[in-house]
């Protein structure tokens, strides 16, 4: 994987958990099964996952959003 396709696939992560948060059903792209959703304020770090366990996204809202957080906005 070079590092368009890793950013690609982190944006691709990065709408999944939009979608979650703003309360759409979203469904995992690997199996289609209807991922679960840790929201803000649940008690858990807020996360989207997948209950076949082939998929899952952690979701910081400290910083605005994962890809700064991975600094992939600043090349
Ligand atoms: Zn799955």
């Amino acid at each position: 994987m070079n590092e368009n396709e890793f950013i690609k696939e982190i944006r691709v992560l990065q709408q999944i958990a939009d979608r979650a948060m703003a309360g759409e059903e979203v469904y995992c792209p690997k199996c289609g099964e209807l991922l679960i959703i840790n929201k803000l304020g649940s008690g858990k770090h807020p996360s989207v996952f997948c209950p076949n366990n082939d998929f899952k996204v952690m979701i910081d809202y400290k910083g605005n959003n994962v890809i700064e957080n991975l600094g992939l906005d600043k090349k």
